[in-house]
């Protein structure tokens, strides 16, 4: 089933321009109007791993916005999940963005005197119910949150604060928090940015790992070396859809990782 149905998505962004509170009458024509996405189609499968490449100013961020229904579009339509996002109203709108996507950042964005468990727990408490849908039994939400814990590799780490955690640790966390409400797809923008390459791969693997399992991510990545690691590239120039390759020759994180370690315990032997 598609998961992301995207129809000649445009956005404008307009710049400048006549201010209510101006009293320049020729300011009205040297209002910019910017076309951040200039008519995208983007069709995303239960199950594939994308990522989402371009120069800086191509369009990423908006892409991103709209995906994660953080922004709607100027033009053209998004269904996901079955549902028609640019129609809906701002409640189902909320829904939607609650429910079916999962955010994974660069800075992990999570609460600091709150454990691992407690983070991972705090989507099912302020989750958004569906018509006539009871709230999640305190049990639910503990058994849930362990289970995504479990899911990222971290069963023993689950009564940390993040301070207690390494970096790579933390956004298992973030990735298990992303998760516990079992959404349509993850979407992660540069989720290793602030991680070293050990991490980094780490990350990667158990996003391929998770994958493997049939989740769905959309990850954006300016690294051509990590988008090595995912199933499908697509690129974005000037606010258009240039290229959607699949990737052949896949790597393999996990691999990648082993033998980064042992190039660099023989590094520092020496
Ligand atoms: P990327 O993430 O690939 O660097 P963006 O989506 O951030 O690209 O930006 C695409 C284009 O839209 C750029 O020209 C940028 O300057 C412009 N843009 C992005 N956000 C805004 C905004 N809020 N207002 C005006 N212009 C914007
Ligand atoms: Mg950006």
């Amino acid at each position: 089933m598609s998961v992301i149905e995207m129809r000649g998505i445009k956005r404008e962004y307009r710049m400048g321009g006549k201010s209510p509170l101006s009293k320049d009458k020729n300011l009205e024509e040297s209002a910019v109007v910017v076309r951040a996405l200039r008519g995208v189609d983007f069709f995303a499968e239960e199950g594939e791993f994308v990522s989402v490449m371009g120069p800086s100013g191509s369009g990423k961020s908006t892409l991103m916005n709209i995906l994660g229904c953080l922004d709607k579009p100027s033009g053209g339509t998004y269904t996901l999940d079955g549902i028609e996002t640019s129609k809906s109203d701002s409640d189902t709108f909320a829904f939607i963005r609650n429910r079916k996507i999962g955010f994974v950042f660069q800075s992990f964005n999570l609460l600091a005197r709150t454990t691992a468990l407690e983070n991972v727990e705090l989507p099912l408490f302020y989750r958004r119910r569906d018509k006539g849908e009871k709230k999640p039994a305190s049990s639910f939400r503990r058994e849930r949150a362990i289970a995504a814990l479990k899911e990222v590799g971290l069963s023993r780490r689950m009564d940390h604060f993040p301070s207690q955690l390494s970096g790579g640790q933390q956004q298992r966390v973030a990735i298990a928090r992303a998760m516990v409400n079992d959404p349509a797809f993850i979407l992660a923008d540069e989720p290793t940015g602030n991680l070293d390459t050990g991490m980094t791969l780490e990350i990667m693997g158990l996003f391929q790992q998770l994958n493997s399992r049939g989740k769905t991510i959309i990850m954006v990545t300016h690294e051509p070396e990590l988008a090595a690691y995912t199933r499908r590239i697509i690129t974005l120039r000037d606010g258009q859809l240039v290229s959607d390759i699949p990737v052949n020759d896949r790597r393999s994180a996990p691999d990648d990782l082993a033998r980064w370690k042992k190039e660099h315990s023989l590094l520092s032997q020496d």
